[in-house]
């Protein structure tokens, strides 16, 4: 493939997520615009899209055929190469993969952050995610445990602030208690976003996808 150059705008349509559907059209998991290019690159999946209410599929050539000659409606985001600009993609579907999703919302930062809505669970402030931190509400030397009900979003600020005490020995209150997510948490966030409307076509916000 091509390198891909890209502009400012072009950094927000790289920094897009794209859904990836199993051979029977379920949805399996979500992964970034380059991997989601790599796979169509290589022919393990194809674009599906919805223009004018009709569904469609394609393969990478014809995509970037369909790309460079479509007129771009709203939320349309573009990569550009030299001489060619390919919108980015939605929804994929991998042509030979046809294994069902996994059930289980992956323990990381990313799905922690997401379930506490950026938002940090001392001070209610919302913040970017490389702003953020996670702090184990019980510390680790207190025995706190490294789960789902022990760790938090947590501000740079707060978490100096309550350091290795328990909050109410800090006298930090938390917004909420915490819990282990029924559902992708990145999922739930993004479906809500306008672009991402033809995610509902596949998932609800209450699926288990890999991330
Ligand atoms: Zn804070």
């Amino acid at each position: 493939m091509k390198k891909i150059h890209h502009n400012t705008n072009g950094e927000t349509a790289l920094s897009a997520s794209v859904l990836v559907l199993n051979k029977l059209f379920m949805a399996i998991k979500v992964v970034n615009v380059k991997r989601a290019f790599g796979l169509l690159y290589k022919n393990y999946a194809e674009v599906i899209a919805k223009d004018n209410g009709r569904f469609d599929s394609y393969d990478f050539i014809r995509w970037v055929d369909y790309s460079s000659n479509g007129g771009a409606r709203e939320h349309d985001e573009f990569i550009h190469t030299p001489g060619l600009r390919i919108r980015v993609p939605r929804v994929i579907r991998l042509t030979f993969y046809d294994k069902v999703p996994k059930k289980k919302v992956k323990f990381n930062r990313k799905n922690i952050l997401a379930r506490d809505s950026y938002t940090c669970q001392y001070c209610g402030k919302k913040y970017s995610s490389s702003a953020l931190s996670v702090d184990h509400v019980v510390p680790r030397s207190r025995g706190g445990s490294t789960s789902w009900t022990n760790i938090v979003a947590c501000c740079h600020r707060c978490n100096t602030k309550k350091g290795g005490r328990l909050p109410r020995e800090a006298r930090m209150r938390l917004l909420k208690e915490p819990i282990a997510p029924k559902s992708n948490p990145t999922v739930s966030a993004k479906i809500k976003e306008e672009k991402y409307n033809l995610w509902k076509e596949f998932c609800s916000s209450g699926d288990h996808l890999a991330e």
